[in-house]
């Protein structure tokens, strides 16, 4: 397949004719460690992928904006009514529609504009395409009306869009790593502040990569399961007498769990409070350059999802014991649970040879082969051209 920036200039000048102004790319993004701690106020640390969406994108007189996704292959097309309010655009095109509209509400003057849209990131495996979709429109828009919005303001209004406009309910992350993250480093995000601080990852320079393992498990009751793990983190929350999990310490949590009376919420609450550790114990070894060492970290994360906070599912339990056995240094599940992706962190010169072996379990198991990317830590929206 031919690269992505050029299959967006490609459509741009079919769709369209001509040359694009610009070309805008945003990567997906998976989280390195920090699970279901974002609604409680906690920490999370992801890292952008080299897989992006790229825009292409022209100037269109007056308030219309016409798209064409190779996604879909169609073009759709809208102008202020429909950004007038939200879910006034159906399906793919709520979310672009959703980036101008958060954008107008804000205030902001956004030029009409002509997007050719392509996309390395794949749908719904948890990687965020939808925040990719979203900062490569937000950037691109921001860049050719010459609007005065810096990166720091823009994932708010990228989460807006999605929330609003689009309807789902999601938290900062996604946004802000697709916008913010920096090559070679993870964001290290407080989702309380939602201040960030770029923590240096280097892989690459350690020898190392990590293996992305689409686990292509069925998202099985994902939504009602996560709508259950937040009453549960809110209910220990409440009985604590603290505003977010957050606000309990590792020191606390024995004195903490000993006043929960319900076993599942002890085991909810335990998740998130030492999960929060982690995400600090990890940001402390990458910023004395100590990669290698976050493995167990890594791995601890994934006991905790199983055991504790009970959101993995069997191949995503396979796929970790695989790598784990064929020698990755850590491995768990990332994003929010019951499918998704498997985070493996492993020799450069040996991710083959784990992608391999979690292959054969599950061959042996009778799940649906897996797919499997290696990646190094890459950077946030940017234009390219
Ligand atoms: P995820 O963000 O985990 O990949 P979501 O369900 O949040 O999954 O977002 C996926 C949706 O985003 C798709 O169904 C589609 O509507 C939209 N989307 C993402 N990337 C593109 C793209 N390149 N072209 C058109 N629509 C896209
Ligand atoms: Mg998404």
């Amino acid at each position: 397949m031919t690269d992505v920036a050029d299959r967006a200039r490609a459509g741009f000048d079919r769709e369209f004719g001509g040359s694009p102004a610009g070309r805008w790319a945003a990567p997906g993004r998976v989280n390195l460690i920090g699970e279901h701690t974002d609604y409680n106020d906690g920490f999370v640390l992801p890292f952008a992928l080299p897989l992006r969406t790229v825009a292409a994108a022209g100037p269109q007189d007056g308030a219309r904006w016409t798209v064409w996704s190779e996604l879909s292959g169609e073009t759709i097309e809208f102008g202020a009514d429909e950004v007038a309010e939200p879910a006034r655009v159906t399906g793919w095109g709520a979310y672009v529609a959703g980036v101008v509209w958060a954008l107008r509400e804000a205030g902001h003057d956004v030029p009409g504009a002509r997007l050719a849209i392509a996309s390395d990131v794949p749908l719904g495996a948890g990687l965020s395409s939808s925040a990719a979709l979203e900062a490569a429109v937000m950037t691109a828009l921001v860049d050719l009306g010459g609007l005065d919005l810096p990166a720091e303001r823009q994932p708010r209004l990228a989460q807006r869009a999605e929330n609003h406009y689009v309807g789902a309910p999601t938290g900062i992350m996604d946004q802000s790593a697709a916008i913010r993250c920096r090559d070679g480093h993870a964001l290290f995000l407080d989702c309380r502040s939602e201040e960030v601080e770029h923590i240096p990852f280097d892989l690459h320079g350690a020898g190392l990569a990590m293996l992305v393992v689409d686990s292509r498990a069925p998202h099985r009751h994902a939504d009602g399961e996560y709508a259950a793990r937040r009453r549960s983190c809110e209910a220990a929350a409440a009985q604590l007498g603290v505003r977010a999990l957050r606000d309990v310490g590792v020191d606390q949590l024995d004195a903490a769990l000993a006043r929960l009376d319900d076993p599942e919420t002890r085991r909810r609450a335990r998740h998130v409070v030492t999960e929060d550790q982690r995400v600090l114990d990890t940001v402390a070894l990458l910023r004395t350059g100590r990669v290698r060492e976050i493995g167990p970290l890594l791995t601890a994360s994934h006991v905790s999802m199983r055991d504790d906070f009970e959101i993995t599912v069997p191949e995503i339990d396979t796929a970790v014991e695989a790598a784990l056995e064929a020698g990755a240094l850590g491995a768990r599940m990332t994003g929010g649970g019951f499918g998704g992706c498997v985070l493996a962190l492993v020799e450069a010169d040996a991710a083959e040879t784990v992608a391999s072996a979690v292959a054969a379990a599950y061959a042996d198991k009778g799940f649906q082969a897996p797919a499997h990317v290696t990646v190094l830590p890459a950077p946030g929206a940017t234009r390219l051209d």
